[in-house]
């Protein structure tokens, strides 16, 4: 066997847990479809410009959350900059301000939405918020193999974090009426916060988890240099990253796996694939895998794709943020009623060389459609959805036709060319009440030596989330 672990794929997941291993003596090899690391938290580079291709901010860096964690570890190069307010949601003639500091963002609301009393709300958000990092970090001893593992894996910590166990079964919606909180502005600012936090609304949404995404906002930085200086930092602490290699068979041998790509065949003890949960069924011959691959996986319909907007803007140093959420009607071929703008730094000389902000756009829709229907159809559609959104952000942005320069656009088509998701899925699976907790668990599959991490695993989506999937695993696999 030539490494211990062999990592499928160098988005924030793989490339976490490959450098983590690393740095505890392990020799670790990561195969990467792409010619770039990052996967969905990547970058691509165009008339000079370096722009964000899907994530755009950080989150959990406040002391002892994943990211801190990581970069304390790693020693992670990167110039952060926190960003307050996290977000800016634009609804109609309202532009909120989602001030980090608990006193200024009640404040906040207040002049916005003077007859509500917002504290209790909001303290009891930050309450479960903490409760919600402490469970999901208390996740280490997964995956749980055995009743041996499960004893071992009660804590003290666990202990006070199972409170919240109940709050996996309770929409946000059920804590919203507790509070008689009724405002139609203010349910749909929450609304859009949840789909890019949770994926999905008020009603649905468990409430650890509409908690953890309610709070997100609070906890918000801007890497200099974007996308590309977080994923290639991750990247300089792997050693060995071959690019350009899919993985598109695997089998089980006796004391390991054989890997193959185009280029090569690996043998290892241990893997650990990073890619979406559907991507695996495909790569196994054997029947054991290929059915546990094809019975575990969330039904695809449920999960969302994104369509994408890139593009520049001139430099503006009176914006309050970087982030902006603009509400606005139905996008046509979207699924909700709002988009996400990420600004580049206006002193960010490594993404933009002139006096103009990087901007990248991105919005919910369903990957159906965007892969069914003609040539023809698609290019109407992406035209139709791109004027819409670039309209809006005229009139929010104060801009003109001539202020938008070096236009994108991207489709669940464009991840699948870029990140090879099944379908273009991205984002992870939807939170829900309707699914049954116990289903997040976990890097199950069933090989011996066989683990997945990512996005559609547990704990599931974000680059804090995958990060901290990857310490649990790396924690595990150590200590074990
Ligand atoms: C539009 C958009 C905006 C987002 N915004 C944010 C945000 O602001 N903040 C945030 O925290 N999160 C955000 N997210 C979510 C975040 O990007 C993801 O949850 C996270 O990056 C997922 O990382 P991952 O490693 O699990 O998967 P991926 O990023 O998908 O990485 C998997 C890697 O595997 C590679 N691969 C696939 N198949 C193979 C194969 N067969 N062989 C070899 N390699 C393969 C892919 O090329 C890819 O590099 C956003 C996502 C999107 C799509």
């Amino acid at each position: 066997m030539e490494y211990d672990y062999i990592v499928i794929g160098a988005g924030a997941a793989g490339l976490s847990f490959a450098a983590l291993m690393e740095k505890r003596g392990h020799k670790v090899c990561v195969l990467e479809a792409h010619t770039i690391p990052g996967g969905c938290s990547s970058y691509f580079e165009r008339d000079g410009f370096i722009f964000d291709a899907g994530a755009t901010t950080l989150s959990g860096l406040k002391i002892g959350r994943p990211l801190y964690n990581l970069m304390t570890e790693l020693n992670l190069e990167l110039d952060l900059v926190n960003i307050d307010p996290g977000i800016i949601s634009i609804i109609d003639n309202k532009t909120i301000h989602r001030f980090s500091e608990p006193d200024k963002w009640v404040a906040e609301l207040t002049k916005h939405f003077p007859s509500i009393d917002h504290r209790p709300f909001w303290d009891k958000m930050r309450d479960i918020e903490k409760r919600g990092w402490l469970l999901v970090s208390s996740f280490q001893k997964i995956p749980l193999r055995s009743f041996k593992g499960l004893f071992s894996f009660i804590s003290p910590k666990l202990i006070l974090a199972l409170k919240s166990v109940p709050e996996l079964y309770r929409s946000v919606e059920t804590e919203l009426k507790k509070f008689n909180i009724k405002n139609k502005d203010y349910l749909s600012m929450l609304d859009e916060m949840l789909f890019i936090t949770a994926q999905n609304h008020r009603k649905e949404t468990p409430l650890l988890m509409g908690a953890m995404g309610l709070c997100y906002p609070e906890d918000t930085s801007y890497a200099f240099g974007g996308m590309k200086a977080f994923a290639e930092s991750l990247a300089k602490k792997c050693s060995i990253i071959f690019y350009r290699h899919e993985v598109n068979k695997i089998i089980p041998l006796q004391n390991g796996f054989e890997i193959q790509t185009k280029q090569q065949v690996f043998f290892t003890k241990n893997i650990v694939s990073t890619i979406p949960s559907w991507n695996h069924a495909k790569l196994f011959e054997d029947l054991k895998g290929k059915q546990f691959f094809e019975s575990q996986v969330t039904n695809p319909q449920d999960c969302w794709s994104a369509f994408m907007i890139y593009l520049t803007i001139p430099k503006n140093t009176e914006r309050k943020s970087l982030y902006y959420q603009i509400h606005c009607a139905d996008i046509p071929n979207c699924h909700t009623r709002s988009f996400f703008v990420s600004l580049s730094h206006c002193d960010d000389k490594i993404r933009s060389h002139s006096e103009r902000q990087v901007v990248t756009i991105s919005t919910h829709t369903k990957t159906s459609q965007w892969l069914e229907g003609d040539k023809e159809n698609y290019k109407l559609k992406k035209e139709e959805t791109s004027i819409y959104i670039l309209q809006q952000l005229k009139e929010k942005f104060n801009l003109q036709e001539s202020d938008l320069q070096n236009i994108i656009t991207g489709t669940p088509k464009s991840f699948i060319k870029y990140t090879k998701r099944y379908k273009g899925l991205v984002g992870g699976i939807p939170h829900s009440i309707k699914r049954n907790p116990l289903s997040y668990a976990i890097a199950r599959s069933p090989y011996k030596n066989f683990y997945m991490l990512g996005d559609t695993q547990f704990p599931g989506q974000g680059i804090a989330s995958v990060v901290l999937g990857a310490q649990n695993l790396c924690h595990y696999l150590t200590t074990n």
